[in-house]
């Protein structure tokens, strides 16, 4: 079961129930789209950085079906559904 709940929120702003965006390599912090626009980390970690260009600042924050946050290469179909499904705003 995805939770995408009240302990589903914005590090920044405290919003939940809405679409969420983490850094590339970390579960933390949680940004929604209005914070994501304000506070795009920019990665220092060289693994960041992949050759085929720039590695984005954050990537969906989306739940597998034990509520812990996917790779998103590897996210499945419904995972993508679930988090879809979620208004941006
Ligand atoms: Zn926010």
């Amino acid at each position: 079961m995805r939770n995408y709940g009240k302990g589903y929120s914005c590090a920044f702003c405290n919003k939940s129930g809405v679409k969420l965006w983490r850094p590339p390599m970390d579960v933390s912090p949680l940004t929604c789209a209005s914070c994501s626009e304000q506070f795009q980390v920019v990665p220092t970690d060289e693994q960041l950085v992949v050759d085929s260009g720039v590695e984005p600042n954050l990537v969906p924050a989306v739940l597998d079906e034990d509520d812990n946050f996917e790779e998103v290469n590897f996210a499945s179909v419904s995972d993508w559904e679930a988090w879809g499904s979620l208004p941006t705003r």
